[in-house]
């Protein structure tokens, strides 16, 4: 059975490469009706961030792909916090020191450092591994007894893995094929430290064992642990899960991966949720009036399409076509303005009457008050909608409805004449007149004047729009009348002649 998993750790938020991550996660879980579980890997504590684990369960809520199993839901393989499973991985750590896999290391930071020295005087990259120290210096090699007499010393020492020597690993990764490592390029990492702590390495593998994973899932900036973890699944003796590393998500300008500095920069959110520090606030794609589904729908494309130009899913489209086969090996580009379209789309779908209560809200928060009945929002929605991308959108497409304009637009300007004022004088005259004041009623009568007294369409609607709107935009002109009313409209063109 699948069975897959997220497994971040809660240094800081949820970056939206980790998001997409865990939606291809879930999407590869859902599609083979399996399992998606989220193991929090807080190892490492000096890396640990109060609030982290909380905005990555928040988020994914958002976004409707929460896992099935996971801390205080579901827990049958639990605990799902690596904190809490500390007791566990010892044994595993024992394990391979028995078995020849790993090995004692009292290495300290000096003599580390003046390894690294001696390599980079000779033009060479330190690899700390098994074979180099032997060569290097026998003395760190130190036989059984001298091992036991340091540790019931209580000198501080690592577990580390035997990396062995001389052999090529061919690996198989479901996206990019088969891929050789050569072991003397790995260093021994640590596995195990005398704090009592695993390393990530040894407690993913354990767990990823003990949960029964079967496919790993990840970013491409795992792809270099690689043989380590498969050499760590042979070491114990595991049948080792399909591994799939996802392709990189590039910037959109220039090369190398996106970070949250190219966000800042550019102004779009590199976090699916706002996140508030003492420094300052990072945007967040819920907080900028994104729609869940828009989100996923672009995470979605990066690094994956269906093989049609389509593009828009929804997630259970999405469920029902995603395919880890079709996933590139190539970066996939982030683009801010695509993802904008994305949500405009989204916004097309969203019914008028669902987004009155938002708009509302904003009208008032600008103006202080809001005098239209939800029937007349609902209606402004209508006429409005399609021009925009955010629902943020509406006040800026909107503002001429609730407010009469404050200056005019320059350019649009100069389409007021001299005989412009007395011509709208003679419009005031035509709407006054007007008994039934609808759209299509103002229009055919308004129409009717200026054929009767040949004066051309454009010497009348532009100044009109312009007195009305304060500028060239908008929807059609007669439904802004009909919504704004009589009276105002009287005023806003009297205010524009004088
Ligand atoms: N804890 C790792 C991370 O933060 C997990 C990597 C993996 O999926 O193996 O991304």
């Amino acid at each position: 059975p699948v069975r897959v998993r997220f497994a971040p750790s809660p240094t800081g938020p949820l970056h939206i490469g980790g998001v997409r991550t865990a939606l291809f996660n879930y999407l590869f879980a859902k599609k083979h009706n399996g399992v998606f579980f989220l193991r929090i890997e807080d190892t490492d504590q000096n890396r640990f961030v109060a609030g982290a684990e909380h905005y990555i369960f928040e988020a994914l809520e958002w976004l409707g792909i929460s896992p099935d199993e996971t801390v205080n839901k579901n827990e049958k393989f639990g605990p799902y916090r690596q904190s809490e499973r500390k007791a566990i991985y010892k044994q595993y750590a024992d394990q391979l020191i028995n078995s020849g896999w790993a090995y004692y290391a009292f290495d300290t930071a000096e003599a580390l450092d003046l390894h690294r020295k001696q390599h980079e005087e000779q033009g060479k990259t330190f690899i700390y591994n098994w074979h180099n120290r032997e060569k290097l210096d026998t003395s760190l090699v130190l036989s059984k007894e001298e091992t036991d007499r340091r540790i019931a010393s209580g000198e501080d020492f690592v577990i580390r893995f035997k990396t062995p020597v001389n052999e090529v690993l061919e690996l198989k990764d479901i996206i990019r094929g088969d891929i050789k490592f050569d072991t003397n390029l790995l260093d021994d990492k640590v596995l195990f430290k005398s704090d009592g702590m695993p390393t990530y390495h040894l407690a993913n593998i354990v767990d990823d064992h003990l949960m029964e994973t079967s496919h790993v899932i990840r970013g491409e900036e795992w792809l270099p642990s690689l043989p380590l973890h498969s050499l760590l699944y042979q070491a114990f003796g595991w049948e080792s899960p399909e591994f799939a590393h996802l392709p990189l998500i590039l910037k959109p300008i220039g090369n190398g991966k996106l970070s949250k500095r190219d966000g800042d920069k550019m102004g779009f959110p590199v976090f699916p949720l706002e996140w508030k520090t003492d420094e300052g606030i990072s945007s967040g794609y819920r907080e900028k009036g994104y729609f869940p589904e828009a989100v996923i729908n672009f995470l979605a494309l990066l690094g994956w399409n269906d093989g049609t130009d389509q593009e828009l899913f929804s997630l259970d489209e999405l469920v029902e076509k995603f395919d880890l086969n079709r996933v590139h090996k190539a970066g996939a580009k982030f683009d801010p303005e695509k993802n904008k379209w994305f949500n405009h789309q989204y916004l097309q779908q969203q019914s008028d009457e669902s987004l009155v209560d938002a708009f509302k809200k904003m009208i008032v928060d600008k103006t202080g008050k809001c005098d239209f009945s939800f029937i007349e929002m609902t209606k402004i929605v209508s006429l409005i909608k399609e021009r925009a991308n955010f629902v943020s959108d509406f006040w800026e497409l909107a503002d001429y409805f609730f407010e009469a304009p404050t200056s005019y637009d320059e350019k649009a300007s100069k389409n007021w004449k001299p005989e412009t004022p007395d011509l709208m004088k003679q419009v005031i005259e035509v709407l006054e007149s007007i008994e039934d004041f609808t759209s299509l009623n103002i229009e055919t009568l308004l129409k009717e004047w200026m054929t009767t007294n040949e004066i051309g369409m454009g010497k009348v609607m532009q100044p009109l729009r312009l007195s009305l709107v304060g500028a060239l935009k908008g929807p059609h002109l007669f439904d802004i009348i009909e919504m704004i009313g009589k009276d105002e409209t009287v005023k806003r063109i009297d205010k524009a002649i004088n």
